[in-house]
């Protein structure tokens, strides 16, 4: 069993950045520009940007974030949105979900220029992604692929398995590991919670994502020998440590890893690389790689 590590990984790709925001500093350009919009005060929200301000800073980038209380409006924000669009000084930006109930979340990221639509979460993005066209791929899905590559893991006629669908994981990563490239060509099957038989397809699985959002969900009776193991599930347990808690995944480490070619440790790996794609969509919104 390999451990796969996104700790390091990470830290890699991040020098590899900051080595290309410095490039463009040293040449008197204006460095790369990230913005988000954080509405409320979500603590989890609240951490995810602090992290991405200090990614930003750590590479070289600009960071800004436009922060606004619960109660704004859906047309005041829809208004950032479109002051967003055509800032020049800012290259990309996310809108920090989730939003409050009264604003309606699709109709906000419709309203992001796809050209600054970072988070890969705009219709456009999505489609473009689908038909196998460039587009921005949302960070944590394109994490997940980085990682698999890093490690050199064959995926080309595997049968990837995938646990969940939701928009920002589930869907884009099973749309990644069928595309006709490398990482993908798998054949893949998408669970969800009407999945029946759901211990059985994953039996079969010779790469297993899972993104339930269930802690310790995955157990080892679940999996084959030799499986490839993706744990994007991030959970706090509260425990009698001096923390008073400790994180754990989607994945019953523990019964699976021994198991496992490859495996993903929660925290440390996927986790670590959400931001990082987040700062390559940045960059290359900057170059106009996908948008021109
Ligand atoms: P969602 O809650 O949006 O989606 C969960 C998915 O899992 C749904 O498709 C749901 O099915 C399915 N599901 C739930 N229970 C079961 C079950 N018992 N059997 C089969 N399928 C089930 O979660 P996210 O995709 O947003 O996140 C998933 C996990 O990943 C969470 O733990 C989250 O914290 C973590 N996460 C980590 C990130 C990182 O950077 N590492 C980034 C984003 C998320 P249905 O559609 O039928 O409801």
């Amino acid at each position: 069993m390999e451990l796969i590590d996104g700790k390091k990984i990470a830290e890699e790709i991040k020098r590899e950045i900051a080595r290309k925001a410095a490039e463009i500093i040293d040449a008197e350009q204006t460095p790369p520009h990230l913005a988000a919009i954080l509405v409320g005060n979500d603590p989890a929200s609240e951490t995810y940007i602090a992290s991405k301000e200090k990614a930003c800073r750590a590479v070289g980038f600009t960071s800004s974030v436009y922060r606004y209380p619960a109660e704004i409006s859906e047309q005041q924000l829809l208004e950032v949105v479109d002051f967003l669009n055509t800032d020049e000084e800012v290259h990309g930006f996310i809108v920090q979900l989730p939003l409050p109930r009264h604003i309606d979340a699709n109709k906000v990221i419709e309203r992001i220029n796809p050209a600054k639509d970072v988070d890969g979460f705009h219709p456009v993005n999505v489609g473009r992604l689908a038909l196998g066209l460039p587009s921005y791929v949302p960070a944590t899905p394109a994490g997940i692929v980085l990682l698999l590559e890093k490690y050199g893991i064959e995926t080309e006629g595997k049968h990837c398995v995938v646990l969940g669908r939701s928009n920002i994981v589930g869907t884009p990563v099973s749309l990644l590991m069928s595309r006709k490239a490398v990482p993908g060509n798998c054949t893949v099957t998408l669970c969800h919670s009407k999945t029946t038989n759901l211990a059985e397809i994953t039996r079969q699985a010779d790469i297993l994502i899972a993104a339930i959002g269930q802690p310790g969900f995955v157990t080892g009776d679940m999996v084959k020998e030799g499986v490839v193991v993706v744990d994007v599930g991030i959970h706090r347990i509260e425990d009698n440590s001096e923390k008073g808690y400790h994180i754990t995944g989607d994945v019953d480490f523990k019964s699976v890893a021994p198991k496992s070619s490859y495996i993903t440790p929660v925290p440390g790996g996927v986790g670590l690389m959400t931001i990082v794609s987040l700062l390559l969509n940045t960059l290359k919104a900057y170059n106009r790689e996908i948008y021109s």
